[in-house]
């Protein structure tokens, strides 16, 4: 049985990620200030005496003797919420960091870093693939978020490479499914929310600006993978859907799939927001021997069920 630390799993994903290694057998130690997270999302994993919750700041340093593996969740997701104390989230993505490198060092533990499409910033090549350096602002409102995951994945491969830390980076593409926050501020949450209460639907900008989406179980799954994978591949590597469709399209599909009343109606494009987003798969194909496989029809449909039981 392994013994995993799992940092941000009371999170979207880390919650879904936690079910997973329990499901598989092993010991999952969550550990999550709550600050996006909620007891809530683990409740389901209390009756096991092979998970245990610590709350906890990953930007203060944290003590296990023995462990396997880490999987380094901890960081606002949404840009609300990664904006509402920028030097924090700062602070977490990059002391976080240090700290789960420094307990995988002392504990010979393989640590995944769960590093973000934002490091392309708004990317002028397209789609993104892993040898791709970016296009980031390093001053703007969503550098805190941006920049704090760039030094993070700047800080793994130096552990790696002065220190022989056995390190994975993933760059996860934007993700969806049940659990997360119905308020979270993310689009697919904000727009099926709206549609099922019949209420205007908020496309920032003209809609034009594309994202593609991956349902959260292809994620996992990929993520498992990377894990297994030996203790010289490092990544980076993408894990997306590149099911590409532009913000307004995404109103439209919603809107037809809940047979809602809401209109689309246009507000302010927020600063730096990428104009463009799809992943390269084509190096985790080869490396992992992954690709997603719920299409946007059965994940929205999914998570559209889900939203309409809260
Ligand atoms: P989330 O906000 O639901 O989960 C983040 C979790 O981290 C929450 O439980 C939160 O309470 C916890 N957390 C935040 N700051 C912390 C701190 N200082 N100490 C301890 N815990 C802290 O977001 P998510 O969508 O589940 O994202 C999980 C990870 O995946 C994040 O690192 C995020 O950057 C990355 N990611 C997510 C997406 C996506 O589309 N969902 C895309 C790219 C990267
Ligand atoms: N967006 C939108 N309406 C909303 C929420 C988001 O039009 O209610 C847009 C946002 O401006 C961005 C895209 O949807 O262009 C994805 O936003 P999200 O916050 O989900 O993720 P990110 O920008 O980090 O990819």
């Amino acid at each position: 049985m392994k013994k995993i630390l799992v940092t941000g799993g009371a999170g979207f994903i880390g919650s879904h990620l936690c079910t997973r290694l329990i499901e598989e057998g092993n010991e999952v130690i969550c550990l999550d200030n709550l600050y996006t997270g909620s007891l809530s999302n683990i409740a389901h994993l209390s009756t096991s005496k092979h998970f245990s919750f610590m709350t906890h700041d990953v930007s203060n340093s944290f003590y296990y003797d023995h462990l396997d593996e880490i999987y380094n969740l901890a960081c606002p997701a949404s840009p609300i919420h990664y904006q509402l104390d920028p030097i924090q989230t700062t602070k977490t993505s990059v002391l976080g960091a240090m700290n789960v490198l420094g307990l995988a060092k002392r504990t010979g533990a393989k640590v995944l870093q769960a590093s973000t499409s934002e490091v392309y910033g708004d990317p002028d090549q397209h789609p993104q693939s892993e040898s791709y350096w970016g296009n980031v602002n390093t001053v703007g409102i969503r550098s805190c978020y941006d920049e704090g995951k760039r030094c993070a994945e700047t800080l793994f491969m130096d552990y790696h490479r002065k220190h022989n830390v056995p390190i994975k980076i993933i760059r996860i593409f934007n993700t969806y499914g049940p659990r997360m926050m119905p308020h979270d501020g993310r689009v697919v949450s904000n727009f099926i929310l709206q549609a099922l209460r019949n209420r205007d639907i908020t496309v920032y900008g003209d809609g034009s600006q594309t994202r593609s989406f991956q349902y959260v179980d292809d994620l996992i799954n990929g993520m498992l993978l990377m894990m297994k994978t030996p203790n010289d591949f490092t990544g980076p590597v993408n894990l997306g859907n590149p099911n590409e469709f532009t913000i307004k399209e995404l109103a439209e599909r919603i809107i037809e799939m809940t047979g809602s009343k809401s209109k689309i109606v246009y507000k302010e494009l927020p600063e730096d927001d990428p104009k463009q987003r799809k992943p390269d798969i084509s190096y985790a194909k080869k490396m992992l021997n992954w690709e997603p496989k719920i299409d946007f029809k059965e994940g929205a449909a999914r998570m559209i069920k889900y939203f309409d039981q809260l």
